[in-house]
């Protein structure tokens, strides 16, 4: 119950224990096509450019920008988290002029704001986070892809918590690249890197001038071994990664997409209502908490380690300490696709209740499951 990676399913473990295959095995041909189809579901997007690269999300996040950012190219990152910040340094390192606009850690952007940036720094590219895992706030991305667009840029998301935990409509938004990661909310070990491009993407990576800084990354390569009529080898594919990637997959639209989302509303809304009667709060404002992601103030006098290591050591539970300046202030509990269920929700709520008690702080005995319960029943 951390912020990732999340609880693994027993299929998709078997699933990454089979038979190890040659990269262009017509049988893994088959699985990588497969794969792509269902990406493009999850993603829900019809963009032929949506594959998986060989990394865990972070490899996505500099696929994205090495592809679309040229040396020079400007590009406004909006930091409100610790992935905004990484998106920063990634940016730079490609020869980005990067223009940063900043808001606190637990806030979102407005398209106002994005607005005025792009009147301030006319930019190629703007990037922002859905789902800041390291605050546990949703970016509204709707409004601000219009803003984006209208100011001739291309809108590039993170995704790596969002997807397959809340709607990522990459077409009805949209977003021209997003990547994602298997470790969050797909509930596959971390090791891909899930990503789309639209065609406008597409045009201004055929339209570069100079050849993308990272090879291992350099879609204009990758996708050739993705695309059926090409199959070029460019790397050897993690096979088995792909193997879980492929049942996760599966499992995600076995259960649909409405239905993992109303799963991880309802689990987050019983979390949270067993929260507050322990006498927690949320750290970020109601309209824009993230259900996936759960960042709760630790109450004043209660030690974050201690707490955190009973949790884990008594009870086989592991939840997030606060990142950045968040460090030592909130604690991050996570419902992440496999994990995110009522019996955990139970389980970490009477969990909770005791190490709390163990460190000096006196809820009201049961209060925590009680509300939860309420919430369920
Ligand atoms: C986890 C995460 C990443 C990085 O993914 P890794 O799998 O750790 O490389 C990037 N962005 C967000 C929002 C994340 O939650």
């Amino acid at each position: 119950m951390g912020p990732g990676p999340s609880d693994v399913s027993p299929g998709v473990l078997s699933a990454m224990a089979a038979p190890t295959v040659g990269h262009l095995d017509p049988y893994f041909l088959r699985i990588m096509d497969e794969t792509q189809k269902m990406l493009r579901q999850v993603f829900q997007t019809k963009n032929p450019l949506t594959l998986a690269v060989s990394g865990t999300g972070s490899a996505g996040m500099e696929t994205c920008v090495a592809n679309l950012i040229e040396p020079g190219d400007r590009m406004i990152i909006g930091v409100n988290g610790v992935f905004g910040g990484r998106m920063v340094d990634v940016a730079g390192r490609v020869g980005a002029e990067v223009h940063k606009i900043e808001r606190p850690f637990g806030e979102v952007f407005s398209a106002d704001e994005i607005r005025q940036a792009l009147r301030q720094h006319r930019s190629k590219v703007v990037g922002l986070v859905h789902a800041e895992t390291s605050t546990g706030a949703l970016q509204p991305l709707e409004e601000i892809s219009k803003v984006v667009h209208d100011a001739g840029a291309m809108l590039l998301v993170d995704c790596v918590t969002s997807l397959g935990g809340l709607p990522v409509k990459i077409d009805e938004w949209q977003i021209d690249a997003a990547y994602s990661g298997t470790q969050k909310c797909l509930s596959c070990p971390p090791g891909l890197a899930p990503v789309t491009f639209s065609d406008r993407a597409i045009t201004a990576m055929e339209s570069r001038k100079t050849k993308v800084s990272s090879w291992y990354l350099d879609m204009s390569m990758v996708r050739n071994y993705w695309s059926n009529s090409s199959r070029a080898y460019h790397h050897t594919a993690p096979i088995n990664m792909n193997f879980g990637l492929h049942q996760a997959l599966r499992e995600v639209l076995e259960e649909g997409l409405e239905a993992r989302f109303a799963r991880h509303r309802d689990n987050h809304l019983a979390l949270r209502a067993g929260l507050e009667a322990l006498g927690l709060a949320y750290a970020v404002e109601e309209s824009i908490r993230l259900p996936m992601l759960n960042a709760v103030l630790i109450p004043q006098g209660v030690d974050d380690k201690a707490v955190r290591g009973q949790l884990l050591n008594e009870f086989g539970i592991e939840i997030g300490g606060g990142l950045g300046p968040m460090a030592g202030k909130t604690w991050r509990i996570g419902l992440m696709g496999e994990a995110c269920t009522k019996r955990n929700v139970i389980t970490f709520l009477g969990a909770l209740e005791r190490c709390l008690i163990a460190n000096g702080y006196r809820p009201q005995p049961g209060a925590g499951v009680a509300a939860a319960n309420g919430v369920f029943a």
